[in-house]
């Protein structure tokens, strides 16, 4: 997923999925869960926010200059003070130690009252996550990042009628289908938008059920089975509620940083020496909570995904070969970038859990009556794929066509189907 404030466009309306009755239950014991959920629908508690997420989005900066100011002149004003005041403040400290480190646990345990009073249950998972934002505050968040993405990606849009388009309906298509009794599938419009971009090796899906693929990903999923295990991974993010969850999050990350830009400043002797105390404070947050959470959800995702994949009957195999070619290009690309620096698990890191988790995916698949897996393993591809990279065969590879833009007007008004 691109992250929920990266918004292209989208187009039309493919499939309204109304409430239908649970189909094949799951047995597998990843799934155990869900079976209740399609039996019992949400359980979760209500997200409770004083602020809209949108208000705290533009305040965002704004309160980091106030931070930023509140610490410096703190500062300047007690470097500003008589050497005898300064004492005199000093022992005024150690004298009400105790009423002060009281007050230091009474906010800790307010703050850590809020967190444990804004957890909620993952229906799907079963995990424990921090929530603040209601399903429609995410859903307006969605709605702008829509539109946004109209604006930014209006002359990019594929048409329906052409077979990058047609392509990705047919597997989403079938992945949604697959999986319709999740109350987290039937209870959203999905849409389909192929925006024209050979060098975007991407796709993501909006927490309202707005599916967007890059052409430079439908070209290196040269299978089907390939692009349903991209599809099913970026559909996870959406049923699993991400977006919202990383909106929380965030927040929460935002709080912590303002309180560290408030000390630099006021703490440190001279504003380069602040910046830099902020920088490395600020990196080892993102090293030790924003960055290795970011990789949980991902590894969740694909986890859910390979799942729903396996459920539409697509050949799970391939999201191993997709990994490793992946893994391939991004070496050739950027061979250096280090995981824990990363909001992603390596390819490497990727492909190797999702081997973990093949048997389980093949059994599952096969607990849901598909066909037998095809002879031919897509891994077998991945040395072609290795072979054809060296010899440069990649830079052929074919691309997005530039194409006009149909009328927006229908697929605003979701005319076209
Ligand atoms: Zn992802």
């Amino acid at each position: 997923m691109l992250g929920l404030f990266r918004f292209a466009r989208s187009a039309t309306r493919f499939r309204q999925i109304s409430h239908l009755p649970p189909v094949t239950p799951f047995s597998r014991r990843t799934f155990e869960k869900r079976t209740q959920i399609a039996e019992c629908g949400f359980h979760t508690t209500r997200p409770r926010a004083a602020i809209p997420p949108i208000i705290l989005i533009v305040l965002r900066p704004v309160l980091r200059v106030v931070a930023f100011l509140a610490g410096r002149n703190f500062r300047k004003w007690w470097r500003s003070l008589p050497k005898d005041k300064r004492q005199y403040y000093w022992s005024r400290i150690k004298e009400n130690k105790w009423s002060i480190a009281g007050g230091g646990a009474i906010s800790t345990a307010m703050a850590y009252w809020f967190y444990v009073s804004h957890l909620e249950v993952e229906p799907i998972t079963g995990r424990e996550r921090f929530s603040i934002v209601s399903p429609k505050q995410i859903q307006e968040l969605s709605q702008l990042e829509f539109q946004a993405i109209c604006v930014e990606f209006a002359n990019r849009i594929i048409p329906t009628h052409h077979p990058y388009y047609t392509r990705v309906k047919r597997v989403a298509n079938r992945l949604l289908l697959a999986n319709k009794h999740l109350p987290q599938v039937y209870t959203k419009t999905w849409t389909i938008t192929v925006l024209d971009d050979p060098g975007n090796m991407n796709a993501f899906v909006l927490p309202n059920g707005n599916i967007f693929v890059f052409t430079g990903m439908l070209n290196i999923c040269t299978t089907d089975d390939e692009l349903g295990m991209v599809l099913g991974h970026e559909i996870s993010h959406c049923l699993l509620g991400h977006a919202g969850e990383n909106v929380s999050r965030e927040h929460l990350l935002e709080s912590i940083k303002l309180v560290l830009i408030a000390l630099a400043w006021a703490i440190l002797p001279s504003d380069l020496l602040s910046l830099f105390g902020y920088s490395v404070g600020a990196g080892a947050l993102n090293a030790t909570l924003r960055y290795p959470y970011s990789r949980l959800l991902e590894n969740e995702a694909d986890q859910v995904g390979i799942h729903l994949a396996a459920k539409a009957c697509f050949d799970v195999r391939a999201a191993i070969a997709f990994w490793a070619k992946m893994d391939l290009i991004h070496e050739y690309d950027q061979p250096s970038s280090l995981e824990w620096l990363s909001t992603h698990p390596s390819h490497k890191t990727r492909q190797a859990k999702i081997e973990e988790q093949l048997p389980d995916a093949i059994s599952f698949r096969k607990y849901c009556k598909c066909p037998d897996l095809p002879a031919r393993d897509p891994r077998q591809e991945i040395e072609s794929f290795r072979k054809s990279m060296l010899e440069g065969m990649h830079k052929t590879m074919p691309v997005g066509v530039v194409l006009v833009v149909p009328d927006m007007a229908a697929y605003a008004t979701g005319k076209e189907s």
